[in-house]
């Protein structure tokens, strides 16, 4: 097994274009640290009570927190695997932790997007909170309004969707999580793909840079 990181600022179509490469591929599985958040918060196990306050809030849940149900993970995945993992590390803290797990970090790859084009992103984005696969009300609508293409479940904005906490949200992603764009790069682990090209050209950037 070895890890593909996925880093761009939330909006950046980092789950979608996840999504879409695990769908088609078996070899890469897809994790996202947002997903798993909102799994526990759903069961209101005990992590979720503790995690819900801070995302809902648009901050970032506490390191150990999200960092032992990535362990977890991690620790259940074996075989010949690339695991996308999205939305984990998010600060430098998280990544000396990922380093120490010792599975093979292969890269870490950057989809880039400017801020203007989050703000829009975000505001239109739709999910299922049944299977997870996200839409966009414009640039990636379903076939039926508010209706799940896969599952059939109706759509709905997530709770930290709304104007005021992506913009906290941005600013944390700046503050904290943009310092790993350097961390990374020094390692020589970074690529880069252009996030604006629509998903299909960003899922196959990022297949050929990871
Ligand atoms: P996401 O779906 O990745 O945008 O994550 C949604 C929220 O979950 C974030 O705004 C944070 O509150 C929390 N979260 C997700 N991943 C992490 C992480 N690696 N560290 C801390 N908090 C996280």
């Amino acid at each position: 097994m070895n890890i593909v990181i996925l880093l761009g600022a939330p909006g950046s179509g980092k789950g979608t274009v996840a999504g879409a490469l695990a769908a088609a591929h078996d070899n890469l599985k897809h994790v996202s640290s947002g997903d798993l958040l909102r799994g526990a918060v759903a069961k209101g196990t005990e992590a979720g009570k503790q995690a819900k306050s801070y995302m809902e809030s648009g901050n970032l849940v506490p390191d150990a927190l999200i960092a032992t149900m990535i362990k977890d993970v991690v620790a259940e995945t074996t075989g010949d695997v690339t695991m996308l993992l999205d939305g984990f590390p998010r600060n430098l803290a998280q990544a000396e932790i990922l380093a120490e797990m010792g599975t093979p970090v292969k890269s870490a790859v950057l989809i880039d997007v400017p801020d203007e084009i989050i703000q829009d992103r975000i505001a239109g984005r739709r999910t299922c909170p049944k299977c997870k696969a996200g839409y966009h009300v414009r640039n990636l609508p379903p076939k039926v309004e508010g209706v799940c293409d896969v599952c059939g479940e109706k759509l709905v904005v997530r709770k930290d969707d709304n104007p005021e906490t992506v913009k906290d949200r941005l600013v944390v992603y700046h503050q904290q999580t943009e310092p790993l764009i350097a961390y990374y790069k020094d390692k020589g682990l970074l690529r880069t793909v252009d996030g604006t090209t629509g998903v299909e050209n960003v899922a196959a950037a990022f297949l050929a840079a990871m």
